[in-house]
């Protein structure tokens, strides 16, 4: 039985996590911190049983003190963080803050509590980040693996590079009991509309164009999210202290390909389902008008990363990963999520989530 501290819980992969750990282990006692930002949003875990959520920030060194000492933290599950690339372009300060500064606050809690009173082992502080600090590779070049040299070419990338370096330091020097996975790009439901997969569906099924970035052949691994969290529950039960472990999708797509068959599944879904048209009449497939026609040709994010690929030998190996799903799999399941929860995502198109009492958390349908 753990305390388990989620920051970010209440983002995309933290309230996943937090989810299939509350559905797996429901005698553990789950702690959220999640500030809520623009990317939080309370409704993705409300109503959980044996979860209490504080709002409230990772740099705020007092409260996650205080948090770990009264609910008795045995480890920290570290989400929390700016996610997003774009953003760190237009204004990187924040992803300094949070994913630096904030994952050291994290880190100097998590030494005082377990390591200074000497009350806390075995403990945990699970690190989750991202294949993007490896940099990008050519069409021919091996996958990342753990001893890939970090090259991060973003703001993002180069703050996440920062704080999984901290973490290492922290078990070298200090003896924190830590883990980190370097995950490939999720998909699947509570993902906030401005990546690329939750936000091309809902063009679709709004009727706005699906702006693709250069020549749309920038490849990515895509990661249904629950098997990701699959991956990090094997690294909490059996990963070796001190380790980092690749954890992907084992589904390299180009982004067109990824585009295209969200446009295929969009048309398909219209054409199975009357009421789609009735309940989306902006979308191009309700007047049998091919979602392909939206699609629109952007320059470039700069500095655009070309290709990922992760080797997840090692978590393969030692841990027994392997996705379960495959991208038609995670994708269909995905698309189902947005079609059966459009009060989540309107919510969010219309800034009345968090706080707003407009979806009731029994409204989440799987
Ligand atoms: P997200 O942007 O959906 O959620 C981030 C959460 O962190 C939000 O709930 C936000 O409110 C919270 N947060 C931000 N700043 C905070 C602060 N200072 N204090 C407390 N909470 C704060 O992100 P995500 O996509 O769920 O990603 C989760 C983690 O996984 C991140 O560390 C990210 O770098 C990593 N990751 C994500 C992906 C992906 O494809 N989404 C891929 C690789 C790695």
């Amino acid at each position: 039985m753990s305390n388990i501290l989620v920051t970010g819980g209440a983002g995309f992969i933290g309230a996943n996590f937090v989810r299939y750990w509350n559905a797996r282990h429901p005698a553990d006692t789950i702690v959220v911190l999640d500030a809520l930002t623009y990317a939080g949003n309370v409704q993705s875990i409300a109503g959980l049983a044996g979860m209490s959520f504080i709002h409230g920030d990772i740099k705020d060194t007092n409260l996650v003190d205080q948090l770990l000492a009264d609910y008795e933290i045995d480890t920290i599950v570290h989400f929390a963080a700016e996610s997003h690339v774009d953003r760190s372009i237009n204004g990187p300060d924040a992803f300094i803050e949070t994913n630096i500064i904030g994952t050291h606050s994290l880190l100097k809690a998590a030494k005082k509590a377990w390591l200074d009173r000497g009350i806390g082992k075995p403990h945990r502080f699970h690190h989750i980040s991202t294949d993007e600090v490896f940099g990008s590779l050519g069409p021919n070049d091996a996958a990342f693996s753990e001893s890939t040299a970090y090259a991060p070419n973003s703001p993002y990338s180069a703050s996440k590079a920062a704080s999984d370096h901290l973490v290492r330091a922290y078990h070298h020097t200090f003896g924190l009991e830590t883990t980190t996975t370097n995950c490939s790009n999720n998909y699947g439901p509570f993902q906030f509309p401005e990546k690329l997969i939750p936000l091309f569906m809902i063009n679709c099924l709004t009727g706005k164009k699906l702006p693709i970035y250069g020549d749309g052949m920038n490849v990515r691994d895509w990661l249904y999210v629950d098997d990701h969290c699959r991956g990090i529950e094997l690294v909490l039960q059996d990963g070796r202290v001190g380790e980092t472990y690749n954890v992907g999708g084992g589904a390299e797509l180009p982004n067109i390909l990824v585009i295209d068959t969200i446009c295929a599944a969009v048309d398909a879904a219209f054409e199975a389902n009357p009421d789609l048209a009735r309940r989306f009449p902006n979308a191009p497939a309700a007047r049998g008008i091919p979602s392909v026609s939206l699609k629109t040709y952007v320059a470039d994010r700069p500095g655009h990363d070309r290709r990922y690929a992760i080797d997840e030998e090692k978590i393969r190996s030692e841990l027994g990963y392997s996705p379960a799903y495959s991208f038609e799999r995670g994708f269909a399941t995905t698309l189902q999520w947005y079609l059966n929860n459009e009060p989540w995502w309107q919510a969010i198109l219309d800034g009345s989530y968090n706080g707003s009492s407009k979806i009731d958390a029994k409204q989440i349908q799987a």
